[in-house]
């Protein structure tokens, strides 16, 4: 049916202050919405006004990992976002049919949802709005190129090759929709031995810089590998408890590392 003109998307507009980041990684599991939640937290307790728009229609974890369990209300035609560590969220997973019925995102019904959150939710004014895309190079990626084309991407990955080698191709789709690629981090760098100084590297080694390297080719222009978080089941606690490791022991090596990130954006 007629769903009358668009409205502009606040964050599209020129001279738009927020400063857009699409997080994406290869393939699921890489821990893509573990690095949103943290970077988010990171940016909010710097002082920055933070939103997060979890569209990772796969995993929607995004909630669970900042212990919001509140669904968005409604005042007059604007949705307001549940808050939670001082960041505004809003998540694919709030507006699921009662009940476990599973939904079928097909892509225009995802750029739909996407452009809701971007126009309907009352955002107020943002510094930073993260995305936590879906894993992998799907439609949503075109829709967040022609919708906010401003968006900067941010790459996930573990030091593996293979997953580095889809989340390059995560990567040149970006750079084939002419988007800026702020840079690749890499997560589960390694395991810190319980006993000694030494990094054992449970993933491999090097699929960060390696992905980093394949964005500079294709892009013609450098893409930093901003960091290199290690596995600490700290932060997987973290997450499962809804309290973001940046908050809860910000000098843990993981949380150091994310907030070093955060703060170089
Ligand atoms: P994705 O969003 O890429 O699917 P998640 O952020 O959901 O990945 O992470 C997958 C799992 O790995 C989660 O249980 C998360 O808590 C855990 N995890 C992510 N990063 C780390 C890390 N650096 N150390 C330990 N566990 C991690």
């Amino acid at each position: 049916g007629d769903r009358g003109p668009e409205k502009e998307i606040p964050f599209s507009k020129p001279g738009s202050l927020t400063r857009v980041f699409a997080v994406a990684s290869g393939k699921g599991g890489v821990g893509k919405s573990s690095v949103t939640v943290n970077l988010a937290a990171a940016m909010a307790s710097q002082g920055l006004k933070v939103g997060v728009v979890d569209a990772d229609i796969y995993g929607h974890s995004v909630p669970r990992m900042l212990g919001v369990s509140e669904r968005p209300t409604k005042v007059e035609d604007m949705i307001m976002p549940p808050v939670a560590h001082d960041i505004k969220v809003i998540s694919v997973g709030m507006f699921k049919p009662e009940g476990n019925t599973p939904v079928v995102w097909r892509g225009p019904m995802l750029d739909r949802a996407l452009y809701q959150f971007l126009t309907d939710v009352f955002w107020g004014d943002l510094d930073v709005l993260l995305l936590d895309l879906p894993p992998g190079t799907g439609d949503i990626a075109i829709s967040v190129a022609q919708r906010l084309p401003t968006a900067e991407i941010l790459v996930v990955t573990t030091p593996q090759q293979a997953a580095a080698e889809v989340a390059e191709r995560a990567g040149s789709i970006a750079a084939q929709t002419h988007q800026q690629i702020a840079g690749v981090i890499e997560n589960m760098a390694w395991l810190p031995c319980p006993h000694c100084d030494e990094r054992i590297s449970v993933f491999g080694e090097g699929g960060g810089q390696s992905v980093a390297d394949a964005l500079t080719r294709t892009l013609g222009s450098r893409v930093p590998l901003l960091g290199q978080v290690p596995i600490d089941m700290r932060l997987r606690e973290g997450g499962d408890e809804g309290k973001p490791l940046v908050l809860t022991d910000p000098e843990a090596p993981a949380a150091a590392e994310l907030r070093r990130i955060a703060a170089g954006l």
